[in-house]
């Protein structure tokens, strides 16, 4: 059974479509807080109410959408092939993010000579330190799932319902029944709920992006510029090269149709800077407007939201260098290879909210022993010029997860929506 195919697109019944909404809404809000930056806090609450609607449904989707889409596979086996599809894809965009982050660090050199006045940054010890890369893995498994998704735990939460959709399928069909009968309809429910909140995006986007605006500071762009423009160049790379010829060249359709159909969810991804809360959003577009299975979308996005990080793992590889560049260590071609593996055990280990990836920055700076009061007050400067570039990545994040959606849909044998090029 499809799920989620049926009924209504937010935005068909509107005159303007919802994702030119959301544009002329960003436009607004940037206007807004440029131009009267003591008033612009006051649209804050809009971007508030907005992102906790959208945070109420995540568990539930996830969890329902998660327990159906696997309980509905049926087989281990097919189960099986598409985890090792999706695990696959994953760890092969999130390396070649690394590696165009390790070359253009390497080639722009962008910490080199640096100088920076330090009181203007933000000091990094306020953040929350990540726990080690073990303890991340091993937290994927929860103590209690109820806790889990309470917390809102999201990597619990999908383990818990990738083992619970298995074990469904597992039973007579006297159990097996009613149980995937009642996630279906849970999760059509919750689709439609998200649907109407998705309709509040242009208000929410304009509070969220007056908010971003203020919060922006000044004169540090300057001084860290060019490490700026490293991170950007690499994103954009990605972003318009990479990803859309694997999608070309892997399903043979116009990644332009894709990104198009994607509009309100890179909208969504840079305002509000969480791949987590355009969660919601990128599953109703790649059901309803990429026509890939629930099964699929189901299975690759909630996973991805969390572990398919390409933007944040190409930042953390880049940011490390950098960080290593401004104090002068010469990062051998090991100690590079170590870089390039923590960036994507810690990209994997970033949670879809703002700034977690500078978070995660510290496990890849001691994995290769940079632990100096220096390296951490460099960190407190990208703390405070990350605003812009964690939107960024977060668009090609998610970007990534759909794409990946798509990718792994069309190879289980789906037929998309998008339409074939000719040959
Ligand atoms: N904000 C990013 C996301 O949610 C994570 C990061 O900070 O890199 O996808």
């Amino acid at each position: 059974m499809e799920l989620g195919k049926a009924d209504s697109q937010p935005g068909r019944t509107m005159k303007l479509k919802l994702h030119w909404q959301i544009f002329i809404a960003m436009a607004l809000g940037a206007l807004w807080a440029t131009l009267f930056p003591a008033q612009a806090m006051m649209a804050a609450p809009l971007g508030d109410i907005f992102m906790r609607l959208l945070k109420m449904v995540i568990v539930p989707l996830i969890l329902t959408s998660i327990t159906a889409g696997v309980a509905g596979i049926g087989d281990s086996r097919s189960l099986g092939r598409l985890g090792a599809k999706t695990f696959l894809y994953y760890v092969v965009t999130s390396i070649l993010a690394i590696t165009i982050g390790l070359t253009l660090a390497n080639v722009i050199q962008p910490g080199v000579g640096l100088e920076v006045a330090q009181e203007r940054a933000i000091d990094p010890s306020d953040l929350e330190q990540p726990g080690s890369v073990a303890d991340i893995l091993l937290r994927i498994i929860p103590l209690n799932p109820v806790r889990a998704a309470a917390d809102g735990d999201i990597l619990g939460i999908i383990f818990f319902a990738i083992m619970f959709g298995f074990a469904i399928t597992r039973v007579p069909d006297r159990y097996s029944e009613p149980l995937l009968t009642f996630f279906q309809a849970a999760f059509e429910a919750m689709m439609k709920l998200t649907m109407v909140i998705i309709r509040l995006a242009p208000i929410g986007v304009f509070g969220l992006i007056s908010r971003a605006v203020v919060s922006m500071g000044g004169e540090l762009f300057q001084a860290v510029g060019l490490y700026m423009v490293t991170i950007a160049t690499g994103l954009t790379l990605h972003f318009v090269v990479v990803l859309p010829l694997l999608l070309l060249i892997t399903t043979g359709r116009n990644p332009l149709d894709h990104y198009r159909a994607m509009m309100s969810v890179m909208a969504m991804a840079f305002s509000a800077s969480s791949s987590s809360a355009t969660l919601p959003l990128t599953l109703e577009a790649v059901e309803h407007k990429a026509g890939v299975s629930n099964k699929v979308s189901s299975f690759v996005l909630p996973m991805g939201a969390t572990i398919n990080m390409d933007g944040t793992a190409l930042y953390e590889c880049a940011g490390v260098l950098f960080i290593a560049q401004a104090l002068g260590i010469d990062l051998s071609f090991s100690q590079q290879l170590i870089v390039v593996f923590t960036a994507l055990l810690a990209s994997i280990g970033a949670a879809g909210v703002p700034s977690a990836g500078l978070v995660m920055i510290f496990i890849v700076l001691e994995a290769v022993n940079i632990t100096s009061p220096e390296a951490y007050a460099l960190v407190g400067v990208m703390l405070a010029v990350d605003r812009p570039l964690d939107m960024y990545r977060t668009v090609v994040n998610v970007i990534s997860d759909s794409t990946g959606a798509v990718v792994i849909a069309h190879s289980e044998g789906e037929e998309l929506a998008y339409p074939r090029i000719r040959k």
